[in-house]
């Protein structure tokens, strides 16, 4: 059963708006990082718009569009996403309906997974997914007919940044659709969609989970004390499908990795920051993430160490040691200054940056800063 959104309580309310108002926008853009829940709100989102029987800001859960929708059968709620080759088809003839199966059932199980889950879900990690004009062709095909219920059509496209060119086949489509649709996009990367596209959607931008629900959730769900879940939550910066990698015990060495960087930062000695790098560029690039995620979660538990919040820590006593010994080469102006870069550089890392050259690069400005 879908709905399940984590927290995000300011988007829903902006959309529970466009409903109240009778504003809902026939183009709507969610964009935001996979792990923040645009696909699973996108979903709920059709549901609530499609319910006969909506109870202030719900879908009532309870009538047969709900049932329907619940279970993503709904004939007047269309989805397109990335494929790949079909079974017993050509890569050209195959589109997403060829995947509806395996698309209901991810879906139904996790809500939250990212585009190399679902490859790996329809047994295609060693492919490159896209979505292909034959969709496009499908998608303008089910949207000209009349809806089965006699109300909204609704089409969620999940990641047009794998449409490339041919988002211009829908151009058209999304300007003036069809009366009663809704065309909703779902993205992880905003930047490399089309200017053209974009500028025809309105668009809702997913902030990172909140702190506090993310953690409540991580608790109930994977049984973690609150110390545990509220770490792992800032240490996701709001994302969950960080963090559920990170609680599967991927993050181990992490914290060591993160203080031997800070020292060699600091030492600026070619040959071992050197070697820091190779270690750092080998590694996949979820897991360099997780290696900035934590620098940036150690730099600003030692803001709030350095100024007087200590009540707040959510750090463990070993590292709460570790970053005590750091104090004659750190001060809180210095963490300020190289938690900005380190968060850049998790901008950079997803969006494909040279890792090496820009590590090395950060590497020795953070020495520069630390040296002051
Ligand atoms: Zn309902």
């Amino acid at each position: 059963m879908i709905s399940g959104i984590i927290g995000q309580h300011s988007v829903w309310s902006q959309l529970q708006q466009f409903v109240s108002q009778d504003k809902v926008p026939h183009a709507l853009l969610f964009s935001g990082e996979a792990g923040r829940g645009g696909l699973t709100i996108a979903i709920a989102y059709a549901q609530y718009l499609l319910c006969d029987q909506k109870t202030g800001d719900k879908a009532c859960g309870q009538c047969p569009q709900c049932h329907k929708s619940m279970q993503l059968i709904h004939p007047d709620l269309h989805f397109a996403f990335p494929v790949v080759k079909g079974a017993s088809k050509d890569r050209k003839s195959t589109f997403s309906d060829d995947f509806l199966p395996q698309w209901r059932q991810i879906n139904l199980e996790q809500s939250y997974f990212s585009y190399f889950d679902w490859l790996n879900h329809i047994s295609a990690a060693e492919k490159q997914g896209d979505i292909n004009v034959t969709e496009c062709n499908e998608i303008s095909k089910k949207l000209s007919l009349k809806s089965y219920a006699g109300g909204k059509k609704i089409l969620i496209l999940w990641l047009p940044e794998f449409l490339g060119n041919n988002s211009n086949r829908l151009l058209k489509l999304i300007e003036e659709p069809p009366d009663d649709t809704h065309i909703i996009f779902v993205t992880h990367d905003e930047n490399v969609l089309l200017k053209t596209i974009k500028s025809r959607f309105q668009i809702i931008k997913l902030p990172p989970i909140e702190i506090e629900e993310l953690s409540k959730n991580l608790g109930s769900r994977f049984e973690l004390d609150e110390l545990q879940s509220r770490r792992i939550s800032l240490l996701s910066q709001g994302n969950y499908l960080d963090a559920k990698s990170m609680i599967s015990g991927e993050n181990r060495d992490v914290s060591d990795l993160v203080l031997r960087w800070l020292r060699v930062c600091y030492q600026m000695k070619a040959k071992l920051l050197n070697e820091w790098i190779d270690e750092f560029g080998s590694a996949s690039k979820e897991f360099q993430k997780q290696i900035l995620s934590y620098a940036l979660f150690i730099l600003r538990e030692f803001i709030k160490l350095s100024s007087s919040d200590e009540g707040n820590i959510s750090l463990s006593e070993e590292e709460y040691g570790k970053l005590k010994g750091l104090t004659n080469v750190l001060s809180l102006s210095k963490a300020e200054e190289i938690a900005d870069i380190v968060n850049d550089a998790i901008y950079a890392i997803q969006r494909n940056a040279n890792v090496r050259i820009m590590m090395m690069a950060d590497s020795l400005t953070i020495g520069q800063v630390l040296r002051r």
